[in-house]
């Protein structure tokens, strides 16, 4: 490590990355500097070194941290203005474990409002602007922790992803990054979205460099009942074979620069000697459909618990309780929240439940088993994250659905559990970065990063 042998200090890079923060302040990427608070661990450690003791494997590194997990430095806001004033006093499990080891938090970052998004619009705190192009989207709903990855600003960066919140920002930036089999990363202490879905990953440049976090944050956490034993420290990255593609995904509504860049790869793996097999996944056509109608439903359920008395804003313009709650819900969500709050309401009802949230629900049972099947033909997946490369601001943010139509091909894995990793996989003509995902089975994430090294050029 170059601080433990003393080439450069704890204290000088977490300068450096503060200074980048504000020279690209006008990205708006940060929703919070933690200018004091990083500085003062940064010269803990360095006095630690300069004594000879032990740190950890993350020392002095800075990273962002996107604004929906719970840490006693700075608010927690998740980009809604429903949380703004909201200081946790716990710390989440990823976070306390990233702490741990050393790592220094430079600030919190930017999202669409409780990750409700894929284009980083719906933050209450304006857009993050994307790294290659400043007339486009950051992608979402971890846009802010994409960007500070890709500008350099910190080495890594933390995200949550629910339908691709990870995967979409990275690949319309150029970066890294992974949605882990779910219950792999504790949840604790991270704001919820939809149980069943969410997971916790990160943003990093090298797979090397995903490959220790992981290692760090990974592993049971008696405050999260669904994380799974500690499979990935324990597990050793297995030989690929064979890498599907699905046919479905290779049509006009998919960019053709993107198809592109896939057939490049594949070519790119056969010549290595992998073998190509085409998959049929017909089940997948009804993700899209099962995910906003399964993940409004435990929205709806996340997001009561804000109601103005127990966390951040309260609304002033209320004569009794009941205007209390609907005053501060009116002014503290986004219209997307309320959206989802609304859809959420409607599929769970007495009369409705069966024709839409069951039948979603069993829609999701017939996806777990098409990627069984596909991992007994294959033992990797490789598809687009998303239909197109980074659109333009204000494109698709009017256009609910078109918005939603973006979560196509992100939104399956969630539904099923797997892992996927965004891998760069190259520029379009107008120098848009393009991303791959790169899926496998359940626990499959160690061999998953490390076969991503086959993909690099
Ligand atoms: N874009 C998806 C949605 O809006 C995914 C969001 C996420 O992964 N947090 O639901």
């Amino acid at each position: 490590m170059k601080i433990a042998n003393k080439k450069v200090t704890a204290e000088r890079l977490v300068k450096d990355a503060l200074a980048k923060a504000k020279h690209f302040e006008d990205y708006n990427i940060f929703t919070y500097l933690n200018e004091e608070g990083a500085l003062k661990k940064a010269r803990e450690i360095d006095a630690r070194i300069a004594k000879g003791e032990e740190v950890g494997r993350l020392a002095g590194v800075p990273y962002a941290l996107k604004d929906n997990f719970l840490s006693p430095e700075g608010e927690t806001t998740a980009a809604a203005h429903i949380l703004e004033g909201f200081t946790s006093p716990i710390t989440a499990t990823a976070v306390k474990k990233l702490e741990d080891e050393g790592a220094i938090m430079i600030g919190r970052v930017n999202m669409d409002a409780f990750a409700h998004g894929s284009s980083t619009e719906n933050s209450y705190f304006g857009p993050t602007l994307n790294s290659h192009d400043k007339k486009r989207v950051s992608g979402g709903s971890s846009g802010g922790s994409a960007v500070a990855v890709a500008l350099d600003i910190v080495e890594f960066a933390t995200g949550t992803d629910t339908g691709g919140s990870i995967r979409q920002p990275a690949s319309f930036n150029g970066v890294y990054g992974l949605k882990p089999t779910y219950g792999c990363i504790s949840r604790y202490g991270v704001v919820a979205m939809a149980s069943s879905t969410d997971c916790i990953g990160f943003f990093t440049k090298t797979p090397e460099d995903m490959d220790l976090l992981m290692s760090i944050a990974s592993g049971k956490d008696t405050k999260d009942l669904t994380t799974l034993d500690d499979y990935y420290n324990n597990s050793k990255a297995t030989k690929a074979q064979k890498v599907g593609i699905i046919k479905d995904f290779d049509n006009d509504s998919v960019d053709k620069e993107i198809r592109r860049a896939l057939k490049h790869k594949c070519e790119l793996l056969k010549s290595k000697g992998y073998e190509i097999v085409e998959l049929e996944m017909p089940a997948l056509k009804y993700a899209l459909a099962a995910y906003y109608i399964i993940v409004p439903a435990e929205v709806t359920s996340n997001l009561s618990r804000y109601d103005g008395v127990r966390y951040g804003f309260r609304s002033d313009d209320s004569v009794n309780l009941d205007e209390l709650y609907s005053h501060t819900r009116d002014e503290g969500f986004m219209p997307e929240n309320k959206r989802r709050i609304m859809i959420g309401n409607f599929v769970l009802s007495s009369g409705f439940y069966d024709a839409y949230f069951l039948k979603a629900a069993k829609a999701r049972t017939l996806i777990v088993e098409e990627y069984a099947k596909a991992f007994s033909k294959c033992n990797f997946i490789l598809t687009p994250v998303a239909p197109n490369p980074a659109f333009k601001l204000g494109e698709k943010v009017n256009d609910p659905v078109a918005m939603y139509l973006e979560d196509v091909m992100s939104v399956p894995l969630n539904l099923a559990g797997v892992p996927g990793l965004t891998i760069p996989a190259g520029k379009t003509d107008a120098g848009l970065p393009i991303g791959l995902q790169l899926v496998g089975p359940r626990r499959s994430d160690k061999s998953l990063i490390e076969f991503s090294k086959e993909l690099a050029e």
